[in-house]
């Protein structure tokens, strides 16, 4: 192995996402293996992930329960379509999901990943109103910084330029509020004092410019992970609900970061109490050992959508491997784990520790801000002269020398741990990070 990562020819065929391919080929960072909180490097050093994969693995790796499921099921049945035929498992892990999210969320849509999840939330937005009588609701309305996949409607409806650049003009009409994060924010603990409702109210400023009439819905991250952890500040997430109620328009939860535990919760709905009308999931569904994601819709949507057709088909849009049987297998067992080891009980109890640790970074080289809420935290640097996201980088390059995975976007670094991790390793973690941020100029 350790041979292999040496080998730079032997990585130029593999085009690898969101990386500076030249860069990586010519310093790989390989994983080999992995158990509970650590990665095995190509040269054998043990890797601690400080960011659950891409906060994704949150019962940690390799959990004997969820392996054994995948291989149980890759047995006794590989494949089985989920149009016009079916399989049990598919079923079953509807019921549990709505037996585990708000009540009013009543039934789950499968997709492969985090982006078809939101394509196909944004769809159903659509197809609601259609059969709703209101084809005009077309508008969709994003955020600035909302990080919301990679497929054509995720990236027009999310707000990072650098993704769009490159692909010529969005498919289609969107509109967005702006992002959350404050300067007079900085450095709060947990959710932010100011200026909340007035963010929200960007959304009446949009009804008054393109009509309510038109807008089908608001797609928002409750917490934005991608683009550096913003967490809204009190009240927002509130007052969007409320405007949406009060015009007819779709509010979506884009929780394929914030469900399953990551504060300490089954979803950051539940955490805020507030029901969006639909909800996407990926990632911690699964733990992220088969891929997987889902729309959570209400009852009202579904309805709507199913009662308009008189017969046949009712929504065109599916995958092949919408509710592939080794997903659902991996994704039932690992609601399993996460019930029977308290994994998101775990989240909640550690997220004073993990804050209080986290904010002692406060006046360490470079730092200006720091971001948290349940198991995430962000510690955002100053940019270089002349180089933005140079010493981000220079931080993860170094981190992952000294032992450590975190996760950079731009300077700003971001932390999301398995949520099996031990008040050790979060100490462990953090002196890690202030070595690295002590050895970065
Ligand atoms: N939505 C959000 C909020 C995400 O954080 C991500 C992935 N980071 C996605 C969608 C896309 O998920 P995937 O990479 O599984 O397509």
């Amino acid at each position: 192995m350790d041979a292999f990562a040496n080998r730079p020819n032997d990585l130029a065929s593999f085009w690898m996402p969101y990386t500076a391919n030249r860069s990586f080929k010519a310093h790989p960072r390989l994983c080999v293996s992995a158990k509970g909180m650590y990665y095995t490097a190509g040269d054998g050093r043990l890797i601690l992930d400080g960011t659950a994969g891409l906060w994704c693995v949150n019962a940690g790796h390799g959990d004997p329960r969820i392996v054994g499921a995948i291989q149980k099921q890759a047995a006794a049945l590989d494949y089985a379509p989920n149009f016009q035929f079916g399989h049990p498992l598919a079923f079953s892990l509807a019921n549990r999901l709505t037996e585990l999210f708000p009540s009013a969320l009543k039934h789950a849509f499968f997709t492969n990943s985090g982006s078809e999840a939101v394509d196909s939330a944004l769809k159903i937005a659509l197809a609601y109103h259609v059969a709703n009588g209101e084809e005009e609701r077309t508008l969709l309305v994003g955020r600035q910084r909302g990080y919301h996949g990679s497929g054509f409607g995720g990236t027009a409806v999310g707000g990072i330029e650098r993704n769009k650049a490159q692909f010529g003009a969005a498919v289609h009409p969107v509109d967005h509020l702006r992002h959350t994060h404050l300067p007079e924010n900085a450095f709060s603990k947990g959710a932010p004092d100011h200026g909340g409702p007035e963010l929200a109210d960007d959304l009446e400023r949009l009804v008054e410019l393109h009509g309510a009439s038109s807008i089908a819905a608001v797609i928002v991250e409750p917490i934005a992970g991608s683009t550096g952890v913003l967490v809204p500040p009190k009240g927002y997430l509130h007052r969007l609900r409320t405007i949406c109620d009060k015009h007819g328009i779709l509010l979506i939860f884009d929780e394929v970061i914030t469900a399953f535990g990551r504060l300490g919760a089954s979803s950051a709905a539940d955490y805020y109490g507030i029901i969006p009308d639909i909800m996407t999931l990926a990632k911690g569904m699964t733990n992220a050992a088969v891929p997987m994601g889902a729309v959570m819709t209400s009852g009202r949507i579904y309805d709507t959508v199913v009662e308009s057709s008189p017969a046949g088909i009712e929504l065109f849009h599916g995958y092949t491997y919408s509710g592939h049987p080794l997903a659902c297998a991996a994704a039932l067992a690992t609601l399993d784990v996460y019930r029977e080891d308290e994994l998101f009980e775990n989240a909640g109890m550690l997220a004073p520790i993990w804050e209080e640790r986290l904010h002692k970074l406060a006046d360490r080289p470079h730092v200006v801000d720091i971001r948290n809420l349940g198991l995430i935290g962000a510690v955002e640097l100053a940019p270089r002269e002349g180089a933005p996201g140079a010493r981000g980088i220079e931080a993860m390059e170094r981190a992952f020398e000294a032992g450590l995975m975190i996760r950079v976007t731009g300077d700003t670094i971001a932390l999301s741990p398995p949520l099996i991790i031990s008040e050790a390793e979060i100490e462990t973690l953090f002196s890690t990070l202030e070595t690295v941020l002590r050895t970065i100029d």
